[in-house]
């Protein structure tokens, strides 16, 4: 019997990794053909996008009943604007982004893209607006084109070199001997972490979504490539709601709103100026990071 239930478990725990990466959503669903956890109500209309504002309404959420990761968080993300959460690991950041892209139901309150309860529309629509950098990229064993190309169907050759280009990988692209047609991923040639990210960004600027998530992990990668995935980061997410998940801190200092996140809680919230002045969790990360940037060879090997 228990032979029987292990290819179950195996995709119980594949959707779950799945789930954990952001990674290729739709397109992971399409090739496992598994069930959603989340089920769209009965006759759920399409989300409408007016102006992409976001909201989360004294949101609560455990992924497991008896413990509860974020407790009675509010914010707001004005259509445009750019809020930015910080802190330190395991304080619910990336369980944030999940939530909004709908992963996972909340337990009590309510998010909202432009008034409309993310529970109360299809999924796909909620996913279709929403356009997600992720922290690690994973790529399909097929061309670098494909892998861009795959931000929005149909997208011609010339609209997939210009997001390319914004994105800071066309040159990269081109300079290799089958350029666009190059294989890539596990059996193909085998990307930086930094270019695969650009890869991500060329493919989030082709899809072209109202609302953007971006999870930066730019600690890993050196500072001059970390200065271009910045100004493209920055390209795209200008004039499109946006909630940026930042390491580090002076990537994020002109972002509209900065949330401190604690233990599942907004402990802090303001501008940069402000949360300095204040002179708390933001301020000592402010700090930490400034001195880590002035040692960083001694600081990334202590990591
Ligand atoms: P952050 O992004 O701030 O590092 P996360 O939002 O990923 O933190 O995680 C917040 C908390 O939720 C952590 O304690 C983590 O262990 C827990 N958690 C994350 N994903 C899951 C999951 N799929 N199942 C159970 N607990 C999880
Ligand atoms: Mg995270």
């Amino acid at each position: 019997l228990m032979q029987l239930f292990r290819p179950l478990d195996m995709l119980g725990w594949v959707y779950r990794e799945i789930k954990q990466g952001l990674i290729d959503m739709e397109a992971m669903f399409g090739l496992l053909d598994t069930e959603a956890e989340i089920a769209d109500k009965p006759g759920a209309p399409p989300l409408s996008v007016v102006a992409g504002e976001v909201r989360f309404e004294t949101v609560d959420f455990g992924y497991d009943p008896e413990r509860q990761i974020l407790h009675g968080v509010s914010f707001a993300i004005p259509a445009g604007d750019t809020v930015a959460v910080v802190g330190e690991s395991g304080a619910g950041k990336s369980t944030l982004s999940r939530i909004l892209y709908r992963f996972y139901d909340i337990q009590a309150g309510r998010v909202t893209i432009d008034g409309q309860d993310i529970r109360a529309v299809t999924q796909a629509s909620v996913r279709a607006a929403i356009g997600i950098v992720p922290q690690d990229t994973v790529l399909f064993n097929d061309t670098i084109g494909y892998n861009i190309g795959y931000g929005r169907a149909g997208a011609m050759q010339a609209e997939i070199e210009a997001a390319a280009r914004q994105a800071q990988i066309h040159d990269f692209i081109v300079s290799l001997p089958q350029g666009y047609d190059t294989v890539v991923g596990e059996r193909g040639l085998k990307l930086s972490g930094g270019e695969k990210q650009r890869v991500a960004i060329a493919r989030t600027i082709l899809k072209d979504p109202p609302i953007l998530i971006l999870d930066e992990a730019t600690s890993a990668l050196d500072s001059r490539t970390e200065a271009a995935i910045q100004d493209a980061l920055s390209d795209v997410s200008a004039r499109r709601t946006t909630l940026v998940i930042a390491h580090r801190l002076s990537t994020i200092v002109d972002a509209d709103e900065i949330l401190v996140m604690d233990k599942g809680r907004i402990a802090e919230r303001g501008r940069h100026d402000d949360l300095l002045a204040k002179d708390g969790l933001y301020a000592e990360m402010w700090t930490r990071q400034q001195a880590e940037d002035a040692a960083p060879t001694e600081a990334r090997a202590a990591e």
